[in-house]
C-alpha cells in the first residue's frame, strides 16, 4: 500500500504512519524528520531549512521534490509507504504525480486527518519522542506506561522539537490552512481522498484507517 496521510501539524500523522510501520510493515516517510535530519548534520539543505522551519513557514518546493524523488529510489520501500508531510502545496503534488509515473509506482489512498485548529495547539505544544527510537508521546494524551521511561525501548532520554511552541504552531496552521488544504480538492477531483475523524482518540483513527485500507 502506497498512502498520503494529509492534515495539519498535530493532527497525529506521525503517530498513526508509526503503527501502520508496525502493524504493515510499511515505511514512514516524514519530510519533516529528514528535514531535522539534515539540520543536525549540518547539510547545505539542513542551513537553508533551519530558519524557515523556526519560523513555522514551508520551505521550497524545489528542495522538497528533490528529497522525496530521492528517497522514493531507495530500495526499502517494497512493503509499500505512508507519505506524512509531503505534500504540502499543489506544485508538489502535481510534482509527486509526476514522479511516481516515472518510477511506476501508484498511490492506493490519500486520508485526511481531520481535527479542530484549538485541539492542534495542545497537541503540538504537548508533543515529545523519545531520543533514542523516535515513539511519540504527549504530556496529556499518550504518556508513557512507566513515567520518564520510554514503553518501546526503555530509554529516558526525551527531545522536544525547537518548532513546538504556541508561536510558531500559529504560522504553521496559517501555512497549512493556506498553502496545503487547497491540495483537498486536487486529490478529491482524482476521487482518491477518504476522511477520518483525527478528533477521535488514537486508537479509534487507527481502526478508521485500517477500515479504508483493507476494503
Ligand atoms: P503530526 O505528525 O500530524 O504532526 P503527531 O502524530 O506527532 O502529529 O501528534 C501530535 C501530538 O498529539 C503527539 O504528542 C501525539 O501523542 C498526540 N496525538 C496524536 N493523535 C492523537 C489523538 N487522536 N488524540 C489525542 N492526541 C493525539
Ligand atoms: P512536520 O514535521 O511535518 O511538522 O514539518 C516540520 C517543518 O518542516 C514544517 O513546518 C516545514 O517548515 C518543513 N516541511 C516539512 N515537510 C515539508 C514540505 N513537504 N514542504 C515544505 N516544508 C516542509
Amino acid at each position: 500500500m502506497k498512502i498520503i496521510l494529509l492534515g495539519p501539524p498535530g493532527a497525529g500523522k506521525g503517530t498513526q504512519a508509526k503503527r501502520l510501520e508496525e502493524n504493515r510493515k510499511m515505511v514512514q516517510l516524514s519530510t519533516g524528520d529528514m528535514l531535522r535530519a539534515a539540520v543536525a548534520a549540518g547539510t547545505d539543505v539542513g542551513k537553508k531549512a533551519k530558519e524557515i522551519m523556526d519560523a513555522g513557514q514551508l520551505v521550497d518546493d524545489e528542495t522538497m521534490i528533490g528529497i522525496i524523488s530521492d528517497r522514493l529510489d531507495e530500495p526499502d520501500l517494497e512493503n509499500g509507504f505512508i507519505l506524512d508531510g509531503f505534500p504540502r502545496t499543489e506544485a508538489q503534488a502535481i510534482a509527486l504525480d509526476t514522479l511516481l509515473d516515472v518510477k511506476d509506482m501508484k498511490l492506493d489512498a490519500v486520508i485526511e486527518m481531520r481535527v479542530d485548529d484549538e485541539a492542534l495547539t495542545e497537541r503540538i505544544v504537548g508533543r515529545y519522542t523519545c531520543g533514542s527510537c523516535g515513539q511519540g508521546y504527549h504530556d496529556t494524551f499518550q504518556k508513557p506506561e512507566v513515567d520518564g521511561t520510554c514503553d518501546k525501548c526503555g530509554s529516558q532520554e526525551f527531545s522536544r522539537r525547537a518548532d513546538d511552541n504556541a508561536e510558531t504552531v500559529k504560522s504553521r496552521l496559517e501555512a497549512y490552512h493556506a498553502q496545503t488544504a487547497p491540495i483537498l480538492p486536487y486529490y478529491k477531483d482524482k476521487e482518491m481522498l477518504k476522511g477520518v475523524d483525527g478528533m477521535a482518540d488514537i486508537d479509534e483513527v487507527t481502526a478508521q484507517i485500517e477500515k479504508i485500507l483493507s476494503a
